[in-house]
């Protein structure tokens, strides 16, 4: 293994992806391409003037290790880059001092909503979880988009909350708890190219259960925007993939616990993760 000494040369020494520096170069790829860095609230909230802009949406999963998003975080400010950091309500992502210093930095705070896997699918407890737990994270910011988890073990999508109910009863609306967005209902995928780390590869729809946007992934494939290693991206962000060029509005998802530059918590992500993968095949197998 080669030595590790320098960190701005720590990818290139050992041709590891998924790395803090790696990450660091995919933010100076994509303002080399000419994007602007925009939150999802900032976005949503000047979406008709941005028509003709070159948009990068920088959003962020945190399912654990939330200290890691403080450096993701870091990385982004020091670059002039803004992003958006959901959060879940478990203590591995819940953490109030992370939460607070990413919202000083000035990145977006959002609620990253699992409430139908943690009431077991009862809609309506759901719904008053999901009330509670937004207004604890208004106590540190004025949280105004959401973004389900995908918790690919759990039986129940969280988006069931606001889709329409088999028992008869009227959805509910998430506008109606000055909830101005959720990538999922509110992003438009035929403008939007999406690109998530999920799986720890870029072409992780193969392996994602809820994660994903199939309505539009075969059109990607056809234009030549499927991705494996964040070099892939960076390359198609140069102009040098075999692709058409890459569109003009681009959501990046990404878990800040699997970017490290710290050895071991390298290794234990990558192992887990080849895991997971093997069960979430057999998963959307068994489906
Ligand atoms: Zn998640």
């Amino acid at each position: 293994m080669a030595t590790l000494c320098s960190g701005d040369t720590f990818s290139q020494r050992t041709g590891m992806d998924f790395t803090l520096t790696k990450y660091g170069e995919l933010i100076d790829a994509i303002k080399a391409a000419g994007y602007q860095f925009m939150t999802f609230e900032q976005y949503l909230d000047s979406a008709k003037l941005l028509e003709d802009k070159k948009i990068v949406i920088l959003r962020h999963d945190v399912d654990k290790r939330a200290r890691n998003s403080k450096a993701t975080a870091e990385l982004e400010t020091e670059r002039g880059a803004v992003a958006s950091y959901y959060f879940r309500v478990v203590k591995q992502s819940f953490q109030p001092s992370v939460i607070h210093t990413i919202a000083t930095m000035g990145h977006e705070i959002g609620y990253h909503y699992e409430d139908m896997s943690l009431c077991h699918g009862d809609v309506d407890a759901a719904m008053r979880h999901f009330i509670k737990w937004l207004d604890y994270f208004r106590n540190m910011y004025p949280v105004r988009t959401i973004c389900m988890h995908g918790a690919p073990q759990s039986r129940y999508d969280s988006r069931d909350l606001w889709r329409s109910r088999p028992d008869g009863q009227k959805a509910y609306n998430y506008h109606d708890y000055g909830i101005i967005g959720e990538p999922y209902f509110d992003i438009d995928f035929g403008t939007f190219l999406y690109l998530t780390d999920t799986g720890r590869c870029w072409d992780g729809y193969k392996v994602s259960v809820r994660d994903k946007i199939p309505e539009h992934q075969d059109e990607w494939i056809r234009r030549g925007w499927s991705f494996h290693t964040t070099d892939d991206v960076i390359r198609a962000l140069r102009g040098e993939s075999q692709g058409e060029p890459l569109p003009d509005k681009i959501m990046f998802t990404t878990h800040p616990q699997r970017w490290s530059n710290n050895m071991p918590e390298w290794i234990t992500e990558y192992l887990l993760q080849s895991v997971k993968n093997v069960v979430k095949r057999i998963l959307i197998a068994t489906r």
